[in-house]
C-alpha cells in the first residue's frame, strides 16, 4: 500500500494519556505538528512534560463533549478513559466522552475535510464466543451491564463514523486496540499490567480476580503506536475497521506468575471476586493488518514487561524519594 508522509498538523485527543502521549511523540518525532487535547481526566501533565518545549507541541485542555474549533489536517481520537476502574467511576461520562466526543470530533473533521481515527477497542467484541477475533466477528455485549458504558460509548462511535463515512463521504479510521501496556501506565491505572508490576515491585499481594483463568492478548505500546500510525497515513478508502494487538494471549495467572518471576518478587497470590461481565478470553486475529499494512507486532510478552517493570521500578523509587 501507497503511505503519505508530508509534514501535517495533527490533533490528538487524549493526547496526555498512557498511549496518546507515545503518539504525540511519534508525531513530533515524524515531523509533524501537534496539538495535544486532553482535560486530565486520567491523562496528565507528567506524561508530556517532554515535550511541552518542542515547538511544534501544543497543549490545549479541553474537554471533548464541547465542540472544538481547530485547525489541523488530521485527527487521532483517543480520548476517553480506558481502565474499567476509571470509566466505572462515572459511567455517563463516559458515555458522553463516547458518544458526544465522536459527534463533535466527526463534526470538526467534516468542516476541514481532515481525516480522522478512532481508537476504537477490543472491548466491542465483549465476551467473545468466537476466538480469535476476526474484524467481521459482531461481538455479544451486554448493554446494560457495569462495562456497558464503555463498550456501548465505543460500538456507537464506530456506528458514528461509518455513517458520517457514508452520509458525508469523511476519510475515517476506526482501529479495534487489543490490550496494551508499557511505560506511562499510571501506577494506580487499575489495568492488569500495572497493578501487577506495581504490587510485585511493592512487595505487596498480587490481586488476580476470579480464579485467573481469564486470558487476554497483550501488546506492547510501541507496536501499538506504530500500528495506529500506519493506519492513519495507509491510502485513502481503508476504513478499518482493523484490530491492532499482538496475538500472544496468556492467561491472568501465567501473567501474574511471569511478573514474579521478572521482577524477583516475594509477592503472593491473592483471589479476589471476578467483576460481572468481565470476558474470559481475548486474542485479536491480526490477519488483514498484516496482509494491508505488513503491520506486526516486535515486542513480545517478556520483553515488553522488562521495559515496563524498570520504567514503574524508577517511578516508585522517585515517588519513595520524594515522599
Ligand atoms: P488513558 O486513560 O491513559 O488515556 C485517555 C486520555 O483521554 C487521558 O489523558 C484522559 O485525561 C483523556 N480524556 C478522557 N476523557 C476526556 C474528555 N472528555 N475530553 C478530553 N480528554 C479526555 O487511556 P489509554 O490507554 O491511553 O487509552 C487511549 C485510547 O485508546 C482510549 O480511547 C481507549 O479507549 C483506547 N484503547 C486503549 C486500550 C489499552 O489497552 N490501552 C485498549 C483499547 C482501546
Ligand atoms: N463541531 C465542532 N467543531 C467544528 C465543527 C463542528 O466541534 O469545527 C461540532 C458541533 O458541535 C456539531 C458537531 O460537531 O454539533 C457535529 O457537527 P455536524 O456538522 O456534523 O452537525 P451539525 O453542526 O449540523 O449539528
Ligand atoms: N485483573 C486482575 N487483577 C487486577 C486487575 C485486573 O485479575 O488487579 C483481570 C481482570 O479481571 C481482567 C484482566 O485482568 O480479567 C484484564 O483486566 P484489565 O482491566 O487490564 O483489562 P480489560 O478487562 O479491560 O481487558
Amino acid at each position: 500500500m501507497r503511505v503519505y508522509n508530508a509534514e501535517r498538523r495533527v490533533l490528538v485527543t487524549g493526547g496526555a494519556g498512557f498511549l496518546g502521549s507515545h503518539l504525540c511523540e511519534r508525531l513530533l518525532n515524524a515531523g509533524h505538528q501537534v496539538l495535544c487535547v486532553d482535560n486530565f481526566f486520567t491523562g496528565s501533565k507528567r506524561n508530556i512534560e517532554h515535550l511541552l518545549d518542542h515547538r511544534h507541541f501544543e497543549l490545549m485542555r479541553h474537554d471533548v463533549t464541547f465542540p472544538l474549533y481547530v485547525e489541523v489536517d488530521q485527527i487521532y481520537n483517543l480520548a476517553c478513559p480506558a481502565s474499567p476502574v476509571h470509566y466505572q467511576h462515572d459511567p455517563v461520562q463516559t458515555t458522553k466522552t463516547s458518544v458526544h466526543g465522536a459527534i463533535n470530533m466527526l463534526g470538526l473533521a467534516k468542516r476541514l475535510r481532515a481525516r480522522i481515527l478512532q481508537a476504537s477497542t477490543s472491548e466491542v467484541y465483549g465476551d467473545p464466543d468466537v476466538h480469535p477475533q476476526p474484524e467481521g466477528y459482531w461481538g455479544r455485549v451486554n448493554p446494560i451491564g457495569i462495562r456497558s458504558c464503555y463498550d456501548e460509548g465505543k460500538r456507537c462511535a464506530e456506528t458514528l463514523f461509518f455513517d458520517y463515512h457514508r452520509q458525508h463521504r469523511l476519510d475515517i479510521r476506526v482501529a479495534r486496540i487489543f490490550n496494551t501496556y508499557g511505560p506511562r501506565m499510571h501506577p494506580n491505572d487499575g489495568r492488569v499490567v500495572s497493578n501487577f508490576i506495581v504490587q510485585a515491585l511493592r512487595g505487596d499481594p498480587i490481586t488476580i480476580y476470579g480464579e485467573g483463568t481469564q486470558t487476554r492478548s497483550f501488546c506492547y505500546v510501541d507496536d501499538l503506536v506504530a500500528g495506529l500510525n500506519r493506519f492513519m497515513d495507509a491510502e485513502p478508502g481503508f476504513t478499518g475497521p482493523l484490530n491492532i494487538g499482538n496475538p500472544g494471549e496468556f492467561t491472568i495467572r501465567e501473567l501474574a506468575e511471569r511478573v514474579i518471576r521478572l521482577t524477583g518478587s516475594g509477592s503472593k497470590l491473592v483471589f479476589e471476586p471476578l467483576p460481572s461481565d468481565d470476558p474470559m478470553q481475548r486474542q485479536p486475529d491480526i490477519s488483514l493488518i498484516r496482509d494491508k499494512l505488513g503491520w506486526q507486532p516486535n515486542v513480545q510478552l517478556e520483553e515488553g514487561l522488562k521495559k515496563t517493570i524498570a520504567y514503574f521500578d524508577q517511578l516508585l523509587t522517585e515517588t519513595a524519594r520524594n515522599a
